[in-house]
């Protein structure tokens, strides 16, 4: 059950919500409505006397099982999500943009200056590498770290890098903006708990078998776990078709957008895993309405370590970055039409 409390409700009300699904011994967890309100997803039902307490909002009682992460609870406050001072999900289409993996000191500073230069908001690049093949170079652990917190205080960029396993944690998180959980991590439930509790913004990728609600549920574990700042990343499923080494599923921008208030970025690197599909994938990823993008980039894509064939250059960055902007301004009108007639039929009709 959805339980929302209105912002001007007695404070009463929450107590006695949570006390009686406590004593019915149901779990019951809380989240910011936007609005000033609170957001209660109880694991059951409670009785109707609660539910006509004063301040109690909308009651949900046929819903996702996904409560908190659900457009439901929030459906006129979609979550901005602040990774240091950039804001994904409040119009503005946020780049992030990197190496797959941060491979030296030297290296990276330079890439991140260019990235930079081309647009990025915010740096990525990974430190601790989850690679198919054992033999694969498998990050440069915490000195990775430390690259990546230098360029941060050299650039100003946020940086977001994946942390692969619970203990990895409180590691990671002391030196990154926000958290990636990585496709191959998406249920692994124990980390997605302690990341939940880190209080660092979390960039949840997809699984490349994962349904749309698989990872809605995967979300929900975070938010659950008291960490309501939570970026989904659609980068690419496993399809029949060997062509490419994933498919983009764009379908599940427009789709998650409607099912959640969380924000949606989308990674057209790993989602084509080939270098000249990403500029075209990238703006069909805004087309889509993705709130941001994450892209790999190195100075020189070809000699990457991890990555290479997906990997483009800054200067492509830069026009994707420039294209993008002027796309994103293209679909306000767009979507100022579906608001106009989604909440305003009325004052449409008679225009
Ligand atoms: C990455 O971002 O480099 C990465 C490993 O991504 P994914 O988990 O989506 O494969
Ligand atoms: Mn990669």
């Amino acid at each position: 059950m959805i339980v929302t409390i209105t912002p001007k409700a007695p404070e009463s009300t929450q107590t006695t919500v949570l006390a009686a699904a406590v004593s019915a011994g149901l779990a019951a967890r809380t989240l910011d409505d936007g609005h000033g309100g609170i957001l209660i997803g109880i694991d059951g039902s409670l009785p109707s006397d609660v539910l006509t307490l004063p301040g109690v909002g909308a009651v949900h009682v046929s819903h996702k099982p996904y409560m908190l992460a659900s457009r439901e609870g929030r459906p006129h406050a979609p979550s901005v999500v602040k990774v240091g001072n950039v804001r994904i999900g409040a119009g503005r289409p946020v780049m992030m943009a990197g190496p797959c993996a941060v491979e030296g000191r030297a290296g990276l500073l330079a890439t991140a200056h260019a990235v930079k230069a081309a647009g990025a908001d915010i740096l990525r690049g990974g430190a601790f590498k989850p690679r198919t093949s054992p033999y694969a170079f498998q990050g440069l652990g915490e000195d990775g770290l430390k690259h990546l917190a230098e360029a941060r205080a050299e650039t100003g960029l946020p940086i977001v890098t994946e942390v692969m396993e619970p203990d990895q944690v409180e590691l990671v998180a002391a030196y990154a903006d926000m958290l990636q959980i990585g496709s191959r991590n998406m249920a692994n439930f124990p980390l997605l708990r302690r990341a939940g509790a880190s209080g660092k913004p979390v960039l949840l990728k997809r699984g490349f078998s994962a349904t749309v609600e698989e990872w809605l549920m995967s979300a929900e574990y975070l938010l659950a776990s008291g960490n309501p700042n939570v970026v989904l990343c659609e980068r690419g499923i496993r399809s029949f078709d060997p062509a490419l080494r994933f498919t983009l599923d764009l379908n599940a921008v427009p789709l998650a957008k409607e099912l959640t208030h969380l924000p949606v970025v989308v990674d057209p690197s790993h989602g084509t895993g080939k270098r000249s599909l990403v500029k075209h994938m990238a703006m069909a990823g805004l087309a889509a309405g993705a709130d941001g993008l994450i892209i790999e980039v190195h100075p020189e894509p070809e000699r990457a370590k991890c990555d290479a064939a997906q990997t483009i250059t800054p200067e492509d960055l830069a026009a994707i970055t420039r294209a993008g902007r002027s796309l994103h301004d293209a679909l306000l009108n767009l979507e100022s039409v579906d608001d106009v007639n989604a909440e305003n039929p009325v004052e449409m009709l008679s225009a």
